[in-house]
């Protein structure tokens, strides 16, 4: 038999523009590729633009130069949040979400203000991680007319106060860490009931710029990142393959699917017989990112039995 040709596709919505302009384009392309994903979005203010203005030190300014930041993300996520209060994005732009949910996408929630908590959840308890995460999640269920099914921490920072505040809530599945395999994470000896869906693949601003990849060869890159009868799970952003990359975007699933593989919502991968091992999140460097992000530990606890 030969092994299975499953990509994961998972969009990640962290600002007002990218919820406005590249939701739309992105639900436009993937209608015409027939291909449904994972949506996790940001619902509070629109801070961003202070984080992107806070981490103007060198290793990141290096990076916006890489990736052209301001052609990329456009000038008002930049300012976004430093010359005006952030805008409500959930509240504001309810119809985008709406339209999504009813094209039979997966909803996620991803931050409530994607800036603060990228940057301070380490600080926060699990009781105001789990008010963020209240809040968020009756957003969307109040504009969908059903709960997230899942959520993504913002910039994958995620701490065992996160894990525990997230098992406190009827999420399916979550992805909050890179790694390889569908697990069940465990914190001090006890296995959370959520499974992890970890991110396998590097992201656009990640990417690009290093050993020599361009706008020209990224694509290759990617498709050479696949692997067959693996976990495959993609991250985009609405920000970027919704805007300026978007029609590589779209260059990239009609290669995709040219090559035999399936794209779809993260939940899918959770329908197989596999028994899904438990494991442990660990934080680590990750190269195209600052600070420490999590990450799948490789030590695999058991295999059989999901708890
Ligand atoms: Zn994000």
């Amino acid at each position: 038999m030969q092994p299975k040709k499953i990509i994961g596709l998972r969009i990640d919505v962290d600002t007002w523009r990218g919820t406005k302009r590249g939701v739309p384009n992105l639900l436009r392309i993937l209608d015409k590729h027939h291909v449904k994903g994972t949506f996790y979005f940001s619902v509070g203010p629109d801070n961003m633009g202070r984080h992107l203005w806070r981490l103007l030190k060198p290793a990141f300014f290096w990076k916006m130069l890489r990736t052209n930041a301001a052609g990329l993300y456009g000038p008002e996520i930049i300012l976004m949040g430093t010359l005006w209060p952030g805008l409500q994005i959930g509240k504001r732009l309810a119809n985008v979400i709406k339209t999504t949910y009813d094209a039979g996408h997966e909803i996620g929630f991803h931050a409530w203000d994607h800036h603060r908590e990228q940057a301070k959840i380490d600080r926060l308890s699990a009781d105001e991680i789990e008010q963020i995460l209240r809040k968020g999640s009756q957003l969307l269920d109040k504009i969908c007319g059903a709960p997230p099914i899942t959520s993504a921490a913002p910039g994958w920072r995620c701490t065992d106060n996160v894990l525990r505040a997230k098992s406190r809530l009827p999420f399916r599945f979550n992805s909050d860490c890179r790694g390889s395999a569908v697990f069940y994470p465990v914190i001090d000896d006890v296995v959370l009931p959520q499974p992890q869906i970890p991110v396998t693949m590097p992201t656009y601003d990640e990417a690009l710029g290093r050993d020599g990849i361009t706008e020209d060869n990224y694509n290759d890159f990617m498709i050479s990142h696949l692997r067959p009868g693996k976990l495959n799970v993609l991250t985009i952003h609405a920000e970027a393959e919704g805007g300026k990359c978007l029609e590589m975007f779209d260059d990239y699933l009609r290669r995709v699917a040219e090559k035999g593989w399936l794209v779809v919502a993260l939940g899918e991968l959770l329908n197989s017989d596999d028994p899904i091992p438990k494991g442990c999140i660990i934080q680590e460097n990750f190269p195209g990112r600052e600070g420490l992000l999590a990450i799948q530990s490789q030590e695999i606890i058991g295999g059989k039995d999901r708890t």
